[in-house]
């Protein structure tokens, strides 16, 4: 599963070689400067003027003006300047505007962002108002009514890039036209483009937004169509191109692509109709129902462009069927390209309203209307092959997982961490800080490793938590030990026997195989420390992992004279366990993983994890320089199943997923130290591991940054 297949096309499209091949005789035969007057300037200038022409007729833009632009960006942030110029000008001349500037829930970031960046400079103190969508990412209508009488701007987008959803825009500008003073609209249309019929001068759309790279021609360049009344303010001043709308020498090379896109649209072989576009997507939906049971489409296929599907899988995160995705050669997203490279949650899905664990598990598959057959019935046989693996690995109902091993597994969420500490023998578990975000995924851990739950805990005290932990419980049912629904409201089990801790205190403890919870409170706080007990006693030395809120531990320190102290709390902690006792921390707002009691009396910089990175051009250096050097893939188990796992000859390689790196951490912290060098798909995880180890006082640790992706494998 090693060959390439391409499904992320709202982020960015390959170009279509007729593109290219326009773009490379834009700079060689055609290579002049439209506004040259000459022979050479004016071939150059007849190309562009025909681009203009032919998407002035498939845009049906009429006597509206049609602007090369960059891209989508630029034509939002001159819609809205020309917008926002134009309420400057009424208030000079003494008329009454609109005072609010409303924006759908989920534009893509550039159109409330430019809102708020030109309100500020042009100091216009107009306010922002989001206008809400339903459940089907459809907005609301009503809303609008209620805002439009008082809009100064109105900003929508033709279909979404996350979602696909496709707005009702025949129903907006209904609701616009009723407005006594009808506020200008600016409908962003980048996604539409090549996908959904559009005829601009028969609408009331003010201002309309496309970018070339969404449809396969080059990032760069975009179209701003602006309707013939419409006002209009430059963005760029300067020589007085495109009839001094947009100074600065044209994107000739951009344009001619354009063109051969536009070309390309109208011939009616090189894109696909919109009957086959669904066909295939109708395909990859059903290959997906078949491999990942329990699969939730976030929009209605009916209501969505037909290239794009955005879906959940409960108990699967984004971030791992991307990676299970990309290890398997298949490139999806997790949200828009912008923010992907975050964590958070779909602020789309959000906005429409889902469910917590549905905006956390969506994964967006886009491709573009001139894909083939041949692609798709790929993609459907790699969906197959990567639900298999979800199941084979327990992450994915109905599963055929059974391999359950000892240990502390994190799973995380925002900076939040649930625990989930695992008796392989007795194939028993405890669960310690559940998340409401992270509940499916627990239960589908639990279930499909066929656990017994013996308690689920929380450190934290605040309503949230509580609510999480008992939601869980009540949600496990049968799985959940009877003495654990007979426990008290913190959910600790009747029955647990007691323990005599290092400080001399009676804990009451909580048999897990062979190893002990105990219950530890004080300063105010909960802890709950796991170790192997000696005859009743649970020595300091014997406590390898401790589970704490953040407040316990991260408030705990306070810096006098420079330098930390330990708060009551912490010093209380410290008289039960050793220094190298691994805190677990609820939430960690310094995205540490874990840390230790040592390493949080230590003032530590982030100077330290300066020098972790190895480029890739340096790794091979480094092994040979360190032979001893040991290779620690931290990508999840389900990912190594999907894709060929990194391996440098020579060179002894260890799998330890980061969800399972606390367990490593002590053995590696008290062993001989020998250089750990984490990789990981994108140098993500793997920064986090090293920056972990580090922060513990390892100085032998690095990682491959920018991941195996940029290794070549
Ligand atoms: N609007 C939408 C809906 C988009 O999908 C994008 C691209 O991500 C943009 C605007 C920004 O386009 P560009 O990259 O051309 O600036």
């Amino acid at each position: 599963m090693t060959s390439e297949i391409y499904l992320d096309a709202n982020a960015t499209t390959s170009v279509l070689p007729a593109a290219a091949a326009s773009a490379l005789h834009a700079m060689g035969e055609l290579f002049g400067n439209p506004s040259s007057t000459h022979y050479t300037g004016l071939r150059a200038k007849d190309m562009m003027a025909s681009v203009r022409s032919r998407a002035t007729r498939l845009l049906g833009a009429g006597h509206g003006q049609l602007l090369f632009v960059s891209g989508a960006t630029e034509a939002i942030q001159t819609a809205v300047l020309s917008a926002l110029c134009a309420v400057r000008e009424r208030r000079q001349r003494g008329e009454t505007t609109g005072q609010l500037l409303v924006y759908g829930a989920t534009e893509h970031k550039a159109v409330p962002e430019s809102l708020a960046h030109w309100n500020r400079l042009l100091g216009l103190d107009l306010e922002l108002r989001v206008l809400p969508v339903d459940t089907q990412g459809q907005h609301d209508l009503d809303a609008l009514r209620g805002m439009v009488g008082d809009a100064a701007l109105v900003c929508t987008m033709a279909a979404n890039n996350e979602t696909g959803c496709i707005s009702d825009l025949v129903a907006i500008e209904e609701v616009l036209c009723v407005a006594a003073v009808r506020p200008l609209w600016l409908v962003d249309c980048v996604q539409a483009l090549g996908k959904l019929p559009l005829n601009l001068a028969a609408t009331r759309i003010d201002y309309a937004a496309f970018s070339g790279h969404k449809l396969y021609a080059p990032k760069g360049i975009g179209l701003l169509y602006v309707q013939a009344d419409a006002p209009f303010t430059p963005l760029m001043a300067g020589g007085g191109q495109e009839a001094g709308l947009r100074s600065g020498t044209e994107n000739m090379a951009g344009i001619a692509a354009l063109g051969a896109v536009l070309e390309a649209l109208e011939d009616g072989h090189t894109f696909r109709s919109h009957g086959t576009l669904v066909r295939l997507r109708d395909e990859l939906a059903n290959s997906l129902r078949a491999a990942l049971p329990g699969i939730v489409f976030n929009t209605p296929l009916a209501k969505t462009l037909p290239t794009t599907l955005n879906f959940s899988i409960p108990g699967v995160s984004s971030k791992e069927l991307l990676d299970l995705f990309d290890a398997a050669g298949v490139r999806v997203s997790s949200g828009s390209a912008c923010s992907a490279a975050k964590a958070a949650p779909s602020f789309v899905l959000e906005a429409m309203g889902l469910p917590a664990w549905q905006a956390a598990s969506a994964v967006r598959m886009s491709f573009g209307p001139a894909t083939s057959d041949e692609l798709i019935s790929a993609a459907c046989a790699r969906i197959a092959a990567c639900g298999a693996i979800l199941r084979a690995s327990g992450l994915a109902q109905p599963s055929r997982q059974t391999n359950t091993e000892d240990g502390v597994v994190q799973f995380s969420d925002d900076g939040e961490y649930a625990w989930l500490l695992l008796d392989a023998t007795s194939r028993s578990c405890i669960v310690v800080d559940p998340l409401e975000a992270l509940e499916p995924r627990l239960v589908t851990y639990i279930d499909s490793h066929n656990l017994g739950v013996l308690a689920v805990l929380t450190t934290r005290a605040d309503a949230e938590h509580e609510s999480a932990r008992s939601a869980l419980a009540r949600r496990l049912g049968l799985r959940l030990d009877d003495r654990a629904k007979a426990g008290d409201g913190d959910g600790w089990p009747t029955g647990c026997g007691a323990i005599t801790l290092a400080n001399g205190s009676v804990a009451s403890a909580l048999a897990l195989g062979q190893l002990s919870l105990a219950r530890f409170e004080h300063a105010g706080s909960k802890a709950y420390l796991l170790g192997r007990p000696i005859h009743g006693h649970m020595p300091a030395d014997a406590v390898r992992f401790a589970f704490t809120a953040d407040t316990a531990v991260g408030a705990a320190i306070t810096q006098r004279d420079g330098g930390p102290v330990a708060s009551a709390s912490l010093l209380q902690l410290a008289r039960v366990m050793q220094g190298a006792t691994v805190l677990c921390r609820s939430r960690d707002g310094r995205g540490h993983l874990a840390s230790t009691l040592q390493s949080e009396m230590v003032q530590t910089s982030n100077a330290e994890e300066e020098d972790m990175h190895l480029r890739s051009a340096t790794l091979d250096a480094f092994l040979e320089l360190h032979a001893d050097a040991l290779l620690v893939d931290v990508r999840e188990p389900f990912e190594l199943l999907a894709g060929p796992a990194p391996c440098k000859a020579g060179h002894e390689a260890v799998h330890v997923p980061l969800s399972r790196l606390v367990n490593q951490l002590d053995t590696w912290l008290q062993g001989t130290p020998r250089p750990l060098v984490f990789v990981c798909r994108s140098g993500n995880r793997s920064g986090k591991a090293a920056a972990c180890m580090r922060r513990l006082g390892y100085g032998q640790a690095w990682h491959l940054a920018g991941g195996l992706a940029l290794a070549g494998r």
